[in-house]
């Protein structure tokens, strides 16, 4: 017999642009879609950065020390 969990733990996602992880089905910064993947983001700012230049935070050349 199998116990159910009680405590599921929400689903995190990494920020692309600063790193940060983020529940998916809360973030904070709204998401992005870029070639059929979904982004989520901290906060707004993260997401009009990645906006910009999806490649350069993608590719690691771009990223935002908070
Ligand atoms: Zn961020």
């Amino acid at each position: 017999m199998k116990i159910p969990l009680f405590s599921k733990k929400p689903e995190m996602a990494e920020d692309p642009v600063c790193h940060m992880q983020v529940d998916m089905s809360n973030p904070s910064g709204g998401t992005a879609e870029h070639e059929g993947k979904t982004y989520y983001f901290c906060g707004p700012g993260c997401r009009v950065a990645f906006k910009k230049e999806p490649a350069a935070y993608l590719s690691g050349e771009k990223s935002v020390e908070m």
